[in-house]
């Protein structure tokens, strides 16, 4: 088995309501797929996060590399792409083509031995993961307590039992909404904040004092992910657990941030942290260094299934019976890829997602439907 030709497709659709985190403004939703074709016939479908068109122009310079070879040598395959285009940056873009390119060979994998990539991988641990609902972005246009409130109670209607919103946008502003929030969804469900390194140290310290009392799991990217000093300041100066990860790529980078214990939860995404088989190394180092991981998960209905095998196999945190930390990351912001590019669409039901048990990633990919959201190359 060769592969015979790799693929991108650059899916894209306005939004109908732009709405901004504290950092970014988004009027338009735009993924990369890649799709590795083997030459007998066998396919598998990966992802990128972060900027699509960037993401295609290196996907297709990485291509070449790939080509003609065995997909089933994933590690090898990683290796050679990294020190291919090392020098191109060893964090960002570069690292997101790998994730797709990796995430693509493991679908094909799991297709050539009729198994679910988590089988491949040691095993799945559960069937089934408990979401949590991702949005509370500030709606431009719209008044920003009331059409919070409404998504709110729109998740709570839906039966999620935990939900994340953002902040970041000025103390005052965050408290009322936090307050706002933890009065609707009431003391049983569970509560996370993201300002997105929307603040500095100072103010996220005064945040989380102040936001404490709410009852808040985590504190998501509360200062710039470049400074790991402040990350360890910010850990002992407030009171609620910090979280971060999305942006620190490979397993040095995320190293770096363990070594410097600067979060109580880490967030690699699969789709930038360099794929699958650098996840699982990276779940090594959670277990090294005791920090609990809860992957972020945003993009297509691709994925989302990547992240779903990935959730398979996190162990239990702690290792225990009867403990189970896995969360899913769900996001709930308008985006037609998540359910509409599958033809079994991936969702919830009272805020818990089964996890596909088909080969590979357990997906198939609508044609139709991407074609109608791919922009011509
Ligand atoms: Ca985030």
């Amino acid at each position: 088995m060769q592969i015979a030709s790799i693929h991108t497709h650059l899916l894209s659709q306005p939004l109908d309501q732009p709405f901004d985190s504290a950092t970014m403004s988004f009027t338009i939703r735009q993924h990369l797929l890649v799709e590795i074709r083997c030459d007998n016939g066998l396919i598998g479908w990966g992802e990128c996060l972060g900027h699509a068109g960037i993401n295609q122009a290196i996907v297709n310079a990485m291509a070449p590399t790939l080509v003609g070879k065995n997909p089933l040598d994933i590690e090898l395959h990683w290796l050679a792409l990294y020190n291919q285009f090392r020098d191109q940056g060893q964090r960002g873009a570069t690292i997101n083509a790998i994730s797709g390119l990796d995430v693509a060979l493991w679908d094909i994998a799991g297709h050539f031995h009729q198994q679910p990539i988590s089988q491949l991988m040691g095993g799945a641990y559960r069937t089934h993961v408990q979401a949590y609902a991702t949005g509370g972005f500030r709606a431009v246009g719209k008044d920003r307590l009331t059409s919070l409130s409404d998504e709110v109670q729109g998740f709570m209607n839906a039966g999620f039992k935990a939900m994340k919103i953002k902040v970041g946008f000025g103390l005052e502003d965050d408290l009322r909404d936090i307050a706002a929030v933890r009065d609707i969804i009431g003391p049983g469900t569970r509560l996370m904040i993201d300002a997105n390194h929307g603040y500095d140290t100072l103010a996220a310290t005064e945040l989380g004092k102040r936001a404490a009392h709410y009852d808040i799991d985590w504190f998501e990217e509360p200062v710039t992910p470049e400074a790991l000093n402040s990350y360890k300041t910010l850990r002992t100066a407030q009171p609620i657990p910090v979280a971060a990860g999305e942006t620190w790529h490979t397993r040095w980078g995320i190293a770096a941030a363990l070594q410097n214990e600067c979060v109580d939860i880490i967030q690699p995404d699969i789709c930038g942290v360099g794929g699958l088989s650098e996840m699982r190394k990276i779940l090594t180092l959670c277990d090294i260094y005791g920090t609990r991981c809860v992957p972020h998960v945003w993009g297509t209905g691709v994925a989302l299934a990547a992240g779903l095998q990935l959730h398979a196999i996190l162990p239990p945190s702690p290792p225990s019976f009867g403990s189970d930390a896995a969360l899913l990351e769900f996001d709930q912001t308008p985006n037609p890829f998540r359910l509409g590019i599958l033809t079994t669409p991936i969702d919830h039901k009272n805020g818990i997602v089964d996890i596909p048990q088909g080969p590979g990633l357990g997906i198939d990919v609508d044609r139709d439907a991407l074609a109608h959201f791919t922009l011509p190359a």
